[in-house]
């Protein structure tokens, strides 16, 4: 297959009468020389060094040409399809009209799919079959090769979906997850495949990745989910995310911490007297966690700039925070930060379970926000509203994941926690606070925290909307009102 062409015969047929080339003529000669021995690279060395000098003498252009194509036939012969194809481009390039080449580019690209296909790259193969019909290569070989290659993929699709399918009706889901994976790569989108996969997973438990597959079925349906696999994808990010929850929980207890708060935020601490010596309490651990985070070190840096008090306080009531606004227009008079000791105790308390850990890190952190919201005069009597509670719950969010596992909350778990810290608050006497859709800016605006990916529901009347229909939600709050009479 090899067709050599000696430059010397035909650039005496091109270019008889051609008057003399400067500098090049030099290189060119020597070109002209190593080709007539057969030695096609050294010409080509000769012939691109003439060019170089001469970048606009159609005769160098046609013997450089020539040499790429001569260079490119032995790749060929040795199976070296990539490299071929690289000279046959710049021959071309060179010499559009290069008829030979062009020939020679379709040889090499339907050989190269033809190995493509013999080791089962059926896509690929199809690829360069489609590359050398392009440029003309239309041999008869080609188009029957072509449709083979179509329908060994089709089959190879199928077989591994069938024996995916065979492995999962006999309950093998672990085998069946690897053949479904592979009839994945050749057919990316099919919502049929990922839902099996996605059932082979929850049918052996992995509900994390049962979940993953689950939610790309539901991004892959054009129309909505009906409302019972919807409603199972819910109850599914349920129990992923509550178990992602119970993760972090344990990872809190092992967690080892780079920096310990310094003492001037422990001071911060007020005890009621007797406490203080309650060898029990974790109050100045809790502060070392949240410390470890930018965003909780903002929080505690503010509260101490502005010192505003801590109090531990003896008793079994819930945290609060009071803000006194009453002899001042513009600045908070006092803030103080009320827990109990009870709440501090569950801190790393061995004989109670992790989630008493994270619960008593998010209260802390929880009633930290408000204290710094209370500060900023802007806010001034609109604070305690219910975005403010949103807010805040996907801060405490945000920084104990990213404290346990070193990132915070994904854009898929921002969706789900915003909704499910809204039916909380819409759950408990919080129901009853107003309305103040100003929250979010003018937290991110004065303190630097940022609730995580919160545009994605800056309006919550918009995301009570999409809840507004579950059952334990009180349809008399503050925020039912609002939407109705704005309906
Ligand atoms: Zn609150």
């Amino acid at each position: 297959m090899k067709y050599l062409i000696k430059i010397s015969i035909l650039l005496a047929f091109f270019f008889i009468g051609q008057n003399s080339f400067a500098q090049n003529i030099d290189y060119y000669n020597q070109g002209i020389n190593y080709s007539n021995k057969c030695q096609y690279n050294k010409a080509l060395e000769s012939f691109k060094k003439a060019i170089k000098l001469n970048p606009n003498d159609s005769k160098t252009k046609i013997a450089l040409s020539i040499t790429y194509y001569n260079v490119s036939s032995s790749y060929i012969d040795q199976y070296k399809f990539d490299e071929a194809i690289q000279y046959l481009n710049n021959a071309i390039k060179l010499n559009p009209n290069f008829s030979k080449a062009k020939e020679n580019l379709g040889v090499a690209y339907s050989n190269k799919a033809s190995i493509l296909a013999a080791n089962g790259n059926y896509q690929e193969a199809i690829n360069n079959y489609n590359k050398a019909l392009a440029i003309g290569y239309n041999k008869p070989v080609i188009l029957q090769n072509l449709e083979l290659a179509h329908t060994k993929l089709n089959q190879s699709i199928n077989n591994n979906f069938t024996i995916a399918n065979n492995y999962y009706d006999k309950k093998d889901y672990k085998t069946a997850i690897e053949y479904y994976k592979k009839a994945l790569q050749t057919e990316q989108n099919n919502v049929e495949i990922y839902t099996k996969l996605a059932n082979s997973y929850f049918l052996s438990q992995d509900y994390e990745n049962s979940l993953k597959n689950y939610e790309k079925v539901a991004q892959l349906t054009p129309k909505k989910l009906d409302s019972s696999r919807l409603d199972f994808l819910n109850k599914l990010r349920d129990k992923v995310y509550v178990t992602r929850v119970e993760e972090l929980s344990k990872k809190l207890n092992t967690l080892t911490l780079k920096e310990k708060a310094p003492q001037s935020i422990y001071n911060l601490v007020n005890f009621e007297s007797g406490l203080k010596q309650n060898s029990n309490l974790k109050t100045y651990e809790i502060l070392d966690y949240i410390w470890n985070d930018e965003e909780g070190k903002h929080l505690l840096k503010t509260l101490a700039e502005h010192n505003i008090k801590i109090n531990i306080l003896n008793g079994n009531k819930m945290a609060s925070t009071d803000t006194d606004y009453s002899r001042s227009k513009n600045k908070a008079l006092k803030t103080e930060i009320n827990f109990y000791e009870s709440t501090v105790q569950s801190f790393k308390d061995n004989s109670k379970s992790d989630i008493y850990t994270m619960a008593a890190l998010r209260t802390f952190i929880h009633e930290f926000c408000h204290a710094v919201a209370g500060l900023n005069p802007v806010y001034k009597e609109k604070t305690n509203s219910i975005e403010e509670e949103l807010c805040i719950n996907m801060i405490v969010d945000n920084i104990t994941f990213r404290l346990s596992r070193g990132y915070g909350l994904s854009e898929d778990e921002t969706k789900y926690f915003s909704k499910r810290n809204l039916i909380d608050i819409l759950s408990d006497y919080h129901a009853e606070l107003p309305v103040y859709n100003g929250f979010y800016s003018e937290i991110t605006k004065i303190y630097e925290i940022q609730p995580p990916n919160y545009n994605l529901y800056k309006d919550i009347l918009t995301l009570y909307k999409e809840i507004r229909n579950q059952d334990n939600i009180n349809k008399n709050n503050s925020l039912e009102k609002t939407l109705t009479s704005q309906t």
